[in-house]
C-alpha cells in the first residue's frame, strides 16, 4: 500500500455493520471495524476448503515463493502497517514496537519459507522401509490475542500456509484492524480465498473451534480461553497448538553484575509495557545483590518514555484496554495494601486521556502476593527476595504456568545448571523473551502446548503418515 489512508481504505467495510475501534492512548477513532458473525464464519470456511487442494497441489516450492513475496509486500507496506498497529494497539512506532512488530512479520514469513522439511527415513534395514511423511491438514483456524496481533497472527498463519492449508483467522475484537491490514497486504501476494480475516466475537471463535471443516486451530491467548478451546474442539477430534498465559519468572544469581543485566531486565519485563506473553513477570533476586538489583533496574526503567505511540520518543506506550488498565491497578494497589514497597510508579494519573499506568517496580513483596500469584500483563514488576537457589527454583516453579523463564548470572554453566531445573517451555539465559524463529517456542504445564517455530513448528501444520514398506 502507499499510504496509510490507502492501507485503511482497503480494509473499511463497503457495506454491513461495523464498529469505531479507538486509539487506547488518545480515545480517538482509529477506523471501522466490520462486525462478522457466524454466517460469515460459514462462507469464509467454504471458500478455504474449496481453495485449499489447489494451493496444496503447488508443492512447497511454489508455496515458499508465495510466502518470501508476501514477506515483500510486508515489506512495502511496513511503515503503514507500524502507524494503524501503534493506533490501534497503543505500542510505540519505536523501540521494540510497532516497527520491530512488523519487521519480525517478514522475518518469520522468510524463515518459515526457507526451513526444510524432508521426508524422514526412521527405518531402512532391508526389511522394513519407513518414511515420515507431512501431508496438509485441510483449513486451519488461527485464533490470536491482542498484544502482538500481527506478529502472532504471522506465526499461525506462515506455517499453515507452507504447509498446504487454507487459514481463516479470527482476531482479538480489541485489534482487528491491525491483523485485517496485514491479511490484506499478505494476499496481494496469495492465490483467492487461501487466507481470510473473519472479524467477529468470541462466538465466532468459538464455532471455529467446533467447526467440523475446520483440523486444526491455532490458539494464542488466555489458558482459561484454551481450556475452553479444548472442550469445542474436543467434538471433531481437532489437532491443537495452544500457546496460553505465562507468570514468567527470573532468577538472578548471587553472581550477577546488576548493572550489567538492569537493561536486560528492564526489556525482559516491560517489553511491549509489559503486555507480552513471555515477559519476566516475577524477579527473584538473591539477598546480597537485592538492593543493588533494585537500585540499577530502577534508574533503566525511570529514564524509560511512555506516551503516545506516534510520537518517536517514546518506548512504552498505554495498556490496550480498560479491562487490562483496571487489573494492573488492583493488583498493584493489592501490593501496596500488603505492605510492599513501590520503588517506582504505582501513582497513575487520572486526569491523562488513555489507558496509561505508570512503570511500576513493587520491592519487598511475600511470594504468594496477587502481583506475583497472577498474570499482570502490565508494565509492573513484582522483586522477590530469596536466600538460597533451591528456594528460588521452588518458588519460581510453584505456578501452574510455566511458558518462559530466565537465569542471571555471569557463570553460564552454573546458570544452565539452574535453567534445567525449572519447569519452563524456554528458559533464556541473561535475556529473556527473545523469540527467534529457528528456536521451537511453547509452553510447559498450563501455558499450553505444541511446538511453534522451526521445522517443529512445519511439523505441527501438516499430519505425519507414515509409509511402510
Ligand atoms: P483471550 O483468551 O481473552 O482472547 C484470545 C482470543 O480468543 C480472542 O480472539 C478472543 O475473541 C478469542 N476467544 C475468546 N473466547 C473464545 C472461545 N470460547 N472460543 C474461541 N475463541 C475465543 O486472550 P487475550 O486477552 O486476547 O490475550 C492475552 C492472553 O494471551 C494472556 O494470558 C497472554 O499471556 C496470552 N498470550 C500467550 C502467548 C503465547 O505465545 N503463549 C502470546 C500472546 C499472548
Amino acid at each position: 500500500m502507499e499510504t496509510y489512508d490507502a492501507l485503511l481504505a482497503a480494509i473499511t467495510p463497503s457495506s454491513g455493520l461495523t464498529r469505531t475501534i479507538l486509539d487506547p492512548a488518545t480515545g480517538e477513532p482509529v477506523g471501522e471495524a466490520p462486525v462478522h458473525d457466524v454466517a460469515d464464519l460459514e462462507r469464509a470456511i467454504t471458500a478455504a476448503a474449496a481453495a485449499q487442494p489447489a494451493w496444496a497441489a503447488l508443492g512447497h516450492d511454489a508455496r515458499s515463493a508465495a510466502l518470501l513475496r508476501a514477506a515483500d509486500a510486508v515489506e512495502r507496506s511496513a511503515e503503514e502497517l507500524a502507524r494503524l498497529l501503534s493506533r490501534e494497539q497503543g505500542k510505540p512506532l519505536n523501540g521494540p514496537n510497532a516497527r520491530f512488530e512488523v519487521g519480525a512479520c517478514s522475518a518469520w514469513l522468510r524463515a518459515t519459507a526457507t526451513t526444510g522439511l524432508e521426508p524422514e527415513t526412521v527405518v531402512d534395514d532391508g526389511e522394513t522401509h519407513a518414511v515420515v511423511n507431512y501431508r496438509p491438514i485441510g483449513v486451519v483456524g488461527a485464533i490470536g490475542p491482542w498484544n502482538w496481533p500481527m506478529m502472532i497472527s504471522v506465526w499461525q498463519i506462515a506455517p499453515a500456509l507452507r504447509m498446504g492449508n487454507a487459514v481463516v483467522v479470527k482476531p482479538s475484537e480489541y485489534t482487528p484492524l491491525s491483523v485485517l491490514a496485514l491479511v490484506s497486504v499478505l494476499n496481494e501476494e496469495l492465490p483467492e480465498g487461501i487466507l481470510s480475516v473473519v472479524s467477529g466475537g468470541r462466538e465466532v471463535g468459538a464455532r471455529l473451534a467446533e467447526h467440523p471443516a475446520v483440523g486444526k486451530i491455532m490458539f494464542t491467548g488466555s489458558t482459561t480461553t484454551g481450556k475452553a478451546i479444548i472442550k469445542s474442539s474436543a467434538g471433531t477430534v481437532k489437532r491443537l497448538t495452544l500457546e496460553l498465559g505465562g507468570n514468567d519468572a527470573g532468577i538472578v544469581l548471587p553472581d550477577a553484575d546488576p548493572k550489567a543485566i538492569a537493561e536486560g531486565l528492564f526489556w525482559g519485563a516491560f517489553i511491549n509495557t509489559g503486555q507480552t506473553c513471555a515477559a519476566l513477570k516475577r524477579l527473584y533476586v538473591h539477598d546480597g545483590i537485592y538492593d543493588a538489583v533494585c537500585t540499577e533496574l530502577a534508574a533503566v526503567a525511570a529514564a524509560m518514555p511512555m506516551g503516545v505511540g506516534l510520537d518517536e520518543a517514546n518506548v512504552l506506550g498505554p495498556l490496550q484496554n480498560k479491562q487490562q488498565l483496571d487489573v494492573v491497578a488492583r493488583l498493584v494497589d493489592a501490593a501496596r495494601a500488603s505492605g510492599a514497597r513501590i520503588l517506582l510508579g504505582g501513582n497513575p494519573d487520572a486526569d491523562q486521556p488513555g489507558f496509561f499506568y505508570p512503570t511500576t517496580l513493587v520491592a519487598d513483596i511475600d511470594n504468594d502476593n496477587p502481583l506475583v500469584a497472577e498474570e499482570q500483563f502490565g508494565p509492573a514488576l513484582p522483586i522477590i527476595r530469596y536466600s538460597t537457589v533451591d528456594e528460588a527454583v521452588a518458588m519460581a516453579n510453584a505456578l501452574d504456568v510455566g511458558l518462559g523463564a530466565s537465569v542471571w548470572s555471569s557463570d553460564p554453566v552454573r546458570a544452565r545448571d539452574v535453567a534445567a531445573r525449572i519447569e519452563a517451555g524456554t528458559v533464556w539465559i541473561n535475556k529473556h523473551g527473545a523469540v527467534d524463529p529457528r528456536v521451537p517456542f511453547g509452553g510447559a504445564k498450563q501455558s499450553g502446548y505444541g511446538l511453534e517455530f522451526g521445522v517443529e513448528g512445519l511439523k505441527a501444520l501438516g499430519v505425519p503418515q507414515v509409509i511402510n514398506g
